[in-house]
Order: structure tokens, then sequence, then C-alpha cells
């Protein structure tokens, strides 16, 4: 159950957002919504970009977390209002090890797989993800994943 997942990684994610002083938001839907596949993976995913949701936005930003049915599919949303991706690297993004400033992504540590990561479980569970970013202003990640209906 999809809802369920996204509560847990709220709550996983919770203290290190508020270590950081930054505000973790949710807004799951009603419904319950589920896919056909690992849930361990699937809260891998949202884990990924929730951490670096948190890595790349000042103190006292937001992230903002949301799960909503469209059409026939789950959307989650990971926003923030951090430092935000410039226009350039949005094709390479999902590549491994792929980072977009070198020199601070060094300072802080990771190893640029985190988002490979995340486009792989995505492709494994036949959905898409999509990013939307501003400099300075914040990044919005967006899965949308085909619903498995016969619960
Ligand atoms: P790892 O996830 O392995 O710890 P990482 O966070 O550097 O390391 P990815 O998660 O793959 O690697 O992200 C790749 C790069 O994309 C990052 O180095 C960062 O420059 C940029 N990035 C990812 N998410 C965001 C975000 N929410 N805001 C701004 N930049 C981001
Ligand atoms: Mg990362």
């Amino acid at each position: 159950c999809l809802n369920e997942c996204i509560t847990e990684v709220y709550y996983i994610m919770e203290r290190i957002s508020l270590e950081k002083n930054i505000r973790l938001s949710i807004d799951s839907c009603e419904e319950q919504l589920y896919i056909y596949g690992d849930r361990d993976k699937f809260k891998q995913m949202i884990i990924n970009l929730v951490d670096n949701a948190i890595k790349y936005t000042p103190q006292n930003g937001e992230v903002y977390l949301k799960l909503e049915k469209y059409n026939n599919n789950a959307r989650i949303e990971v926003r923030d209002t951090g430092i935000g991706i410039s226009k350039k690297h949005l094709p390479r993004l999902f590549e491994r090890f792929y980072r977009v400033d070198k020199a601070r992504s060094r300072s802080m540590g990771g190893t640029g797989l985190g988002l490979a990561i995340v486009k792989h479980i995505v492709l494994m569970f036949k959905g898409d993800i999509y990013v939307d970013s501003e400099v300075n202003k914040g990044t919005t990640f967006t899965i949308i994943l085909p619903l498995f209906e016969n619960k």
C-alpha cells in the first residue's frame, strides 16, 4: 500500500529534516493505492528523493511529499525550496555518478548514485519520472506509477 509506505518514509526522514531545521510535510490521499512490486524498493526510491531534497535545501527551507491518484496512476511528488538545478544539468541528472557541482558534492558526501537508483526502480515499476527545477527557488520530482487494480 503506497499510502502506508509514504507515511513510513515520512517518519524515517522527519528526524533528519528536523536536525537541519527543514519543515517536512506530507499530503497523502484517502483512497488506498497499490502498485505491483516490492515495497522496500518503493520506499528506497522515495527516501532517495527526500534525502536529496533535504540535502540540497538550506536551513529553514521546506520539503513537501505528496501522493495522489492521477487517472489510473499513482502520482508522487517530492518538492523542495532548495538550491535548484540549472536546465543544462537536467538531461544527465539520472546518470550514475553524475553530480551538478563536483566540489560542493564532495563536501556533502554521497556517491552520485541516488538518482540513478531512483530511475532504475521507476523503470522496474514501469513508471515515469520528471524533474522540474529553478535555480535558487527549488526542485520538484514527479513519479507516475501504474496502479495495481485488483488489490
Ligand atoms: P548520493 O545520492 O549517492 O548520496 P548525490 O545526492 O550527490 O549522492 P544523486 O542523488 O544521484 O547524487 O543526485 C545527483 C545530483 O543531482 C546531486 O549531486 C545534486 O547536484 C543534484 N540534485 C539531486 N537532487 C537535487 C535537489 N532536490 N535539489 C538540487 N540538486 C539536486
Ligand atoms: Mg542523493
